[in-house]
């Protein structure tokens, strides 16, 4: 095939212009055209005439002469980078491998394990999706937590409850974010994901793509148990004998996989006390902010913004008091979900459906903190999950302040540090009920005072951000892993046969390279561990 770039649609021209610009850019009739795809799409919203760019890809006759005749930058051969893997490990595995956790990571290295024939046992605490829908609205609409399946745990992991981009800031020469991509829209997402450079699924498609796969992964033998929690570890001499379920029922392996998210924290103090290397790491916590969709796509794309899909936005900056603050998460057309999975704790997060089409705007803004931060505030020095105890401080606030509540301040009023006594033009878009409070009260102060610097720098970049109106809940804590499992050369942890997987165990964050990361520690298994006969 040959790839052509840099090719540019107005915004009401039809793909179907794409065989005219292609014959025209490779000086062929457009009949000679056999085969055109799309392979990457994105909006150019630079000048005045926004327009999309895209990269294409065509068979034709005689296509390495055409390329060469052309003498075009933008006419090249297009080189195929398709994931491959060739399972060689020759080590016998007497037991089927374990997965705990059925998020992004535990999912993708459940079905490779599966569609290679180790038959993989999935164990997730959370329910099954159609189920889980059910428990999370209910939390929403009465306030009744399920601590066990809500929207950090249940199939699908903390994704489910999203709005489901798939861009990511890992590279991969082995083609493994391609693959990601593939397998989800072969289980029911969107083709376009294959191409837009910022791809999104939503919460709505999302639950089905995760459903979808998981009934693959049963049907090559793979085996999932929901609501079924992992409370113990066997080990003897140094290595992983067998887990423990639900305090009662004992499951022999010698692979385990720890796909566990950022919020096991029951689990988090489990393996601590079975001596797994745990290191305290940076993440970041702060708010989540609601602005009119229309001022953020009005901003990005200017008067032509209704002929756009709703714009996002990435905003940085290095605060006065030398912290950094950043945008996160940032869902266009979406709400504010109450996202808590303990009893007595707040925490929010965002999520879309795949039209995006609600009328606020949401995205985290948080400030980095570091094990220093967090060891001064718990005065738990060197202990590895000081940084759960410091999410729970400011989460156990939230929860207080809001009684029980999300709570919710004006931007203005967040910088006059008092409670909010109403709303101005905009409204909250929130999943779960909410109540007027002082986020100030909810959040360290350095924290707070690094929002407000960078609040009001980010009007410089979308005129209207920083208006006093606009809406703020929070806590926004569960914003990446507070620890690292460490892991060797082979992703093993120091127990022998344990592998640290995904976010939880601090080397992804977000959907697409948690799935990267289950990919990998297939890899690793598959590569020590030889096609596995199983008797029973
Ligand atoms: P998780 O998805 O957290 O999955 C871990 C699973 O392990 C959970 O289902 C949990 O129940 C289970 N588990 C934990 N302990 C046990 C145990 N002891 N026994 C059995 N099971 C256990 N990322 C993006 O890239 N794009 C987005 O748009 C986006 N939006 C988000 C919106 C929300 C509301 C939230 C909460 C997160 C969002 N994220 C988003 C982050 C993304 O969801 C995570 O990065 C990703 O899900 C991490 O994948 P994981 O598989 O490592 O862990």
């Amino acid at each position: 095939m040959l790839q052509i770039s840099q090719l540019k649609l107005k915004l009401e021209q039809s793909e179907k212009e794409l065989y005219k610009l292609a014959a025209k850019t490779l000086k062929i009739k457009e009949e000679e055209i056999k085969k055109l795809i799309i392979t990457k799409k994105s909006v150019d919203a630079r000048k005045e005439e926004v327009c999309y760019v895209y990269q294409i890809e065509v068979m034709v006759d005689d296509e390495e002469k055409k390329a060469a005749r052309l003498k075009n930058v933008n006419v090249t051969i297009a080189k195929r980078n398709a994931y491959q893997f060739k399972p060689t490990g020759d080590e016998n595995l007497e037991k089927r491998p374990i997965i705990a956790g059925f998020g992004p990571a535990g999912l993708f290295c459940g079905l490779l394990l599966a569609r290679h024939g180790y038959r993989p046992i999935i164990i997730e605490r959370g329910e099954a999706v159609e189920k889980r829908v059910v428990s999370v609205e209910e939390f929403w609409k009465n306030g009744k937590l399920n601590t066990r399946s809500n929207v950090q745990f249940g199939e699908g992991g903390a994704g489910t409850f999203s709005d489901g981009k798939l861009n990511t800031m890992i590279k991969d020469q082995f083609g493994r974010n391609h693959f990601v991509l593939q397998v989800l829209a072969e289980h029911g997402a969107p083709e376009e994901i294959l191409y837009l450079n910022k791809p999104h699924i939503g919460t709505d498609k999302l639950r089905e793509v995760v459903k979808a796969i998981r009934q693959e992964i049963i049907s090559l033998g793979g085996e999932v148990r929901f609501q079924t929690c992992l409370t113990d570890i066997l080990m003897k001499e140094g290595r992983v004998t067998g887990i423990e379920l639900e305090h009662k029922e004992v499951l022999e392996c010698s692979v385990l996989v720890l796909a566990l998210g950022h919020s096991a924290r029951d689990t988090f103090k489990l393996l601590h006390e079975k001596g797994m290397n745990l290191t305290p790491k940076s993440f970041a916590i702060g708010l989540r902010m609601e602005h009119p969709q229309e001022l953020i796509s009005r901003n990005q794309y200017g008067s032509r913004y209704d002929k756009l899909p709703p714009a996002d936005y990435k905003l940085t900056h290095n605060a006065v008091n030398g912290r950094g603050i950043y945008s996160f998460c940032m869902c266009p057309g979406g709400f504010v979900v109450n996202a808590s999975s303990e009893e007595g704790h707040t925490a929010v997060n965002g999520m879309s459906n795949h039209g995006r089409n609600e009328k606020n705007a949401n995205s985290a803004l948080i400030v980095t903190v570091t094990p220093e931060d967090y060891f001064k505030e718990t005065g738990m020095n060197n202990y590895p999950l000081a940084g759960v105890e410091f999410q729970r401080i400011w989460e156990a606030k939230a929860y207080e302040r809001g009684k029980g509540a999300v709570p919710v301040q004006l931007y203005g009023d967040f910088k006059n540090n008092r409670v909010s006594n109403g709303f101005g033009a905009i409204t909250p878009n929130l999943k779960g009920s909410y109540s007027l409070s002082n986020l100030r009260e909810c959040l360290p102060d350095y924290v707070s005072a690094a929002l407000i610097d960078g609040i009001e720098n980010f009007e410089r970049k979308i005129k209207g951000f920083s208006r006093e109106e606009m809406i703020l809940s929070g806590v926004e804590t569960r914003t990446s892993s507070p620890i690292r499992m460490e892991r060797d050369d082979g992703y093993e942890a120091n127990i022998a046969g344990i592998y640290p997987c995904g976010e939880g165990a601090g080397y992804a964050g977000g959907i697409t390279s948690a799935a990267v990361d289950g990919i990998k520690v297939f890899e690793a298994i598959a590569s020590k561990y030889k096609y596995p006969i199983f008797t029973e």
